[in-house]
C-alpha cells in the first residue's frame, strides 16, 4: 500500500495537469483552475481517511473542516442568509466535520471498506457538487470532477502497488481489487453507500435544473430590464450624461 506522501504526491501531479489542460484547452478561468487542481490534490487524502486515527485522518479532517464551508459560501448566498447566519452555519459545518465525521470514521469504518470504493468517489464528487454551487454549469462540474479525479488517483495508486514484477512477470498481492471495487464483503456498508449515492445524485439532478433554470430566468429578466426601462442604447446614455 503506498504511503501518504505518495498518494498526496500523485494526486498533485494530476491536480496540476488537469488544472493546466482546462486553462489551454478548455480556457477556464485561472482561479477555477487552481481551485480544481488544489482540490484534486487533496482529494488524494480522501480515501485513506478510514485508515484508522493518525496524522493523515487529523489533518485532512481538519482540512476538509475549514475547506467545505467556504466552498459553500456561495450557497449560503443564494439561500439569501445574512452574514450573521452564513458565519454560524459555516461554524457548525466546521464542528460537524472536525468531530462528528472524524467521531463517525473511527468508529464506524474499517480500513478499505465502502469509504474507498468507486461510489465513494461519486458520493464526494456529488457533495462539492451540492456544496460549490457556482452560476456556470462548467465550472461546477470542472470542480467537482476535480474531486472525483483525486479520489479515483488514489484508488488507482493503490491498485498499482498491489501488483508486484516478480522473476515471472507480475504478481498480485492479496489486496488487488480491494481498492477500485463497487462493493464491498457487507451487506449494509454497500446499501447505505449505495442508498447516499443516489439520494446526492437526484439532490444534485435536481439542483443543477434548478441552477439553470434561475440561470436563464435572471437572463431573462436582465433583457426584460434594458428593453423596457433603458430604451435608449447605453451609448446614447453616456452621451447624454
Ligand atoms: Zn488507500
Amino acid at each position: 500500500m503506498p504511503g501518504f506522501r505518495v498518494h498526496i504526491t500523485g494526486s498533485s501531479i494530476v491536480g496540476v495537469a488537469y488544472g493546466a489542460a482546462a486553462w489551454y484547452v478548455g480556457d477556464m478561468h485561472p482561479l477555477t483552475c487552481a481551485l480544481g487542481g488544489g482540490l484534486c490534490a487533496v482529494s488524494g487524502m480522501l480515501p485513506d481517511l478510514d485508515s484508522g486515527p493518525g496524522i493523515p485522518l487529523k489533518e485532512s479532517v481538519a482540512f476538509a473542516a475549514a475547506v467545505v464551508p467556504m466552498l459553500m459560501i456561495h450557497r449560503f448566498q443564494q439561500f439569501g442568509l445574512p452574514l450573521e447566519a452564513i458565519i454560524l452555519a459555516g461554524a457548525s459545518i466546521y464542528l460537524a466535520i472536525r468531530f462528528g465525521l472524524s467521531w463517525l470514521l473511527k468508529n464506524y469504518s474499517h480500513h478499505r471498506g465502502m469509504f474507498h470504493s468507486l461510489p465513494a468517489a461519486a458520493i464526494a464528487g456529488q457533495t462539492t457538487f451540492l456544496a460549490f454551487a457556482a452560476e456556470e454549469p462548467l465550472r461546477r462540474y470542472f470542480v467537482s470532477s476535480a474531486v472525483v479525479l483525486g479520489f479515483l488517483t488514489h484508488l488507482v495508486l493503490d491498485e498499482i502497488w498491489s501488483v508486484k514484477m516478480g522473476w515471472f512477470g507480475p504478481k498480485v498481492k492479496k489486496s488487488f481489487g480491494t481498492a477500485m471495487k463497487f462493493n464491498g464483503p457487507d451487506l449494509w456498508p454497500n446499501l447505505l453507500t449505495y442508498a447516499i449515492a443516489i439520494i446526492l445524485g437526484l439532490l444534485a439532478a435536481s439542483d443543477a435544473a434548478w441552477t439553470e433554470k434561475m440561470a436563464h430566468t435572471r437572463q431573462q429578466m436582465e433583457q426584460a430590464a434594458r428593453t423596457y426601462y433603458y430604451p435608449q442604447t447605453p451609448q446614447q446614455w453616456q452621451i447624454r450624461r
